[in-house]
């Protein structure tokens, strides 16, 4: 039976004050619109390969009843194969974005119980890089210490870092994009590694796009006892849609990781295609050689437009464009059919991201840019 007489006036009221207050994060628009180009959320252009299709596809029958691994266990070796290290260094999640959360939960003292002092509490993160990071730090009721990037989108160099005192060589945790995002800029592992042995806390390298570049810094997760390395399977590997990342690091951060993971984080259907996928590998490289040879033709065409852009190991390119607005852009672009992103935050109000697509993706977008610029 309802309540006739409840107290509760206003049931926002019984959500937390930090969570009512909280700017969650926005993630790219999925519109439904017919004949749309989405160059906007980083998605691979290609299809994962047929072998992974047909692999979901053979486990989709009355097994979906049962609970998967709960430790995505075959998985997890089949990873630690291909990076030369055990099982025991890797932890899998839904998405990585489930494994950034968790590093916050298993590494940072929230408000209100920093007996370990100010550092113990504290999120680090550069600027511009993924814009969950300041989100999840919030979620959690964490410090931030947010240090920009320099005019190029590099990391600037560690005596600046020490000189500056902006910079927390003692925060708990520190995420790195790299290579970035939204710049598309890629790092020296030995750069990477320089500020990792500098920091006294956990550093997460977040190599969503490293696929697409020129130098990964995983040698750096299996050396250093406080650095993990975060991969996914959305970008380079076509999976987005069945949510799987994971860690690469020493055996007792996973562990600490491990302890407060959901028991069936990762679903079964993911599991099962992420493993195929690892069966497939020459197909995947394969897309990469494609997407970066559009991604330079496309930033050689746009440059010629008169376009500013900067050089990527990604699959999207951050461009400044000519004569308008780069918000005005979006709009001229999106009634052409073709939607990118642009953030509004200061560092990147000039610039738009743009994904990279296939190659007729890429020639409907240049033929749109050449329409707008008249
Ligand atoms: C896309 C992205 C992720 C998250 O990927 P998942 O789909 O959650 O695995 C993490 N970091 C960066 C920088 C990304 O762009």
């Amino acid at each position: 039976m309802a309540n006739p007489k409840s107290e509760i006036r206003n049931p926002k009221e019984l959500v937390r004050p930090l969570v009512r207050e909280l700017h969650a994060y926005v993630p790219g628009e999925q519109p439904k619109i017919k004949g749309l180009i989405k160059l906007n959320t980083n998605e691979n252009p290609y299809p994962p390969s047929p072998k992974v299709i047909a692999a979901v596809k053979a486990a989709t029958d009355g097994r979906l009843r049962l609970y998967p691994n709960p430790t995505a266990q075959l998985l997890r070796e089949r990873l630690a194969k291909l990076h030369g290290c055990k099982a025991e260094n890797i932890i899998v999640g839904n998405g990585s974005d489930e494994l950034l959360a968790m590093a916050t939960r298993a590494f940072v003292e929230p408000a209100g119980t920093r007996r370990a002092g100010q550092h113990a509490g504290t999120i680090q993160f550069f600027s511009p890089s993924y814009s969950l990071y300041p989100v999840l730090a919030a979620i959690h009721g964490a410090q931030t210490n947010v240090v920009s990037l320099d005019r190029d989108f590099g990391i600037p160099p560690l005596a600046l870092l020490r000189k500056s005192k902006a910079w927390d060589f003692r925060a708990a945790l520190t995420y790195v994009t790299t290579p970035n995002a939204p710049s598309g800029r890629g790092y020296r592992t030995a750069e990477l590694e320089a500020l990792c042995r500098a920091q006294k806390g956990v550093v997460i390298l977040d190599e969503a796009y490293v696929d697409f570049g020129e130098e990964n810094a995983m040698a750096l997760a299996l050396r250093l006892p406080n650095v993990l390395v975060a991969r996914t399977f959305s970008k380079a590997y076509s999976l987005c849609f069945q949510r799987v990342g994971y860690f690469v690091g020493h055996p007792a951060l996973i562990a600490g990781l491990d302890k407060i993971r959901d028991s069936y984080n990762v679903n079964g259907l993911g599991q099962v295609a992420a493993l195929a996928t690892l069966e497939d590998l020459p197909y995947y490289r394969e897309n990469f050689r494609r997407v970066i040879a559009t991604r330079e033709r496309v930033g050689r065409e746009l440059t010629a437009l008169g376009f500013k852009v900067l050089p990527s190991q990604t699959n999207f390119i951050l461009v400044r464009p000519p004569r308008f607005a780069a918000r005005d852009w979006l709009g001229k672009l999106r009634a052409r059919k073709i939607l990118v992103r642009w953030f509004r935050y200061p560092a990147v109000k000039d610039y738009l991201r743009i994904t990279i697509g296939t190659d007729g993706e890429a020639d409907a977008l240049l033929r749109a840019c050449k329409a707008v610029n008249g």
